[in-house]
């Protein structure tokens, strides 16, 4: 780690980490973004503390509001992100770009305990989730060593009530209500409790017995869990950023159903799917202010200044 590192590269208070949604348009999202009168402006390839940092995009939408797009959550092709620092870079580069509202698509697999075909309020594949909490199966990266935020617990602490910003979750809930020729078989908002169980990064979906102890968990506490990828949501308050989090829910958990989720994943990613997406996460970067009726600030508590002292003094080499 370097911590002498500027940031050069462009700057911008609304930005996208794309995600599996949008996989199915490989390296052409500008091409799509273009042709609604998104114009990509530049490439970037910042350097991090942590070693070069992934591609940065940097857009002007139709109203001429600028915004980043961080392909793929950050991830770099043969990179394993958890031992290249994926996470560590991506929101090192957000901060420093001054992104204050940071949207993230994902797509899942449900969990949801109530199956049968009848169950029309079950989280099934097709629908649109807006999820109201998380759980984590990993530790996930809480701070940026090497900076301010390297582990700021003792100066404040993030409360994750809300985790994902409740009025930018009302936003997406109405833009993708609004997409043309388009209409998810039902949008589930943070009222409906769905919990979403992180993953981001690992060769292999989840097992059987991880999908039956999800089921079993979510209808239990009586909130379905969905399994799919998430940045870290306690990394993202630190960093002082609302977060938009929107799921498309594209199977079952794996083994809750027969069917090989695979080739689901594939027809979907590559049909409908990404389209819907891009057009969904475009008009969101476009045109949604920054939310003020939310907690996503006062969230991130300031602590007495005794509970730092109460700590080791910094060494001094
Ligand atoms: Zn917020």
């Amino acid at each position: 780690m370097s911590t002498g590192v500027d940031y050069v590269g462009p700057r911008a208070a609304f930005a996208t980490l794309g995600g599996s949604p949008t996989w199915g348009l490989g390296d052409r999202f500008h091409e799509f973004a273009a042709a609604r009168g998104h114009a990509r402006l530049g490439l970037h390839r910042p350097r991090t503390p942590y070693g070069l940092g992934p591609q940065v995009e940097h857009y002007r939408g139709p109203s001429g509001r600028e915004f980043l797009r961080i392909p793929t959550y950050g991830q770099v092709v043969d990179e394993d992100p958890q031992l290249h620092a994926s996470e560590w870079k991506t929101f090192w580069i957000l901060w420093k770009a001054g992104v204050r509202v940071l949207l993230v698509g994902g797509t899942s697999g449900s969990c949801d305990w109530r199956r049968t075909a009848v169950d029309e309020d079950a989280v099934r594949p097709g629908d649109l989730v807006l999820p109201k909490s998380y759980l984590t199966r990993d530790t996930m990266p809480t701070g940026l060593p090497g900076t301010e935020l390297e582990f700021c617990l003792p100066r404040q602490v993030a409360i994750m009530d809300d985790p994902f910003c409740p009025p930018l979750a009302e936003a997406l809930r109405s833009g993708a209500g609004r997409l043309p020729d388009f209409r998810f078989r039902r949008i589930h908002g943070p009222e409906s409790n769905v919990v979403l169980n992180r993953w981001l990064a690992g060769n292999g979906f989840e097992s059987l017995a991880t999908c039956r102890l999800l089921e079993a968990s979510g209808r239990q506490i009586g909130m379905p869990v969905i399994t799919g990828d998430c940045v870290s949501p306690v990394l993202a308050r630190v960093c002082g950023m609302h977060l938009a989090y929107y799921h498309v829910v594209a199977n079952w958990g794996t083994g809750l159903e027969p069917d090989d989720p695979t080739i689901t994943l594939n027809r979907l990613y590559m049909g409908t799917l990404p389209a819907v997406a891009a057009r969904l996460e475009l008009a969101f970067l476009d045109e949604t202010g920054e939310p003020t009726a939310c907690r996503c600030g006062e969230l991130l508590r300031a602590r007495p200044p005794e509970y730092a002292r109460a700590l080791s003094p910094r060494g001094t080499q």
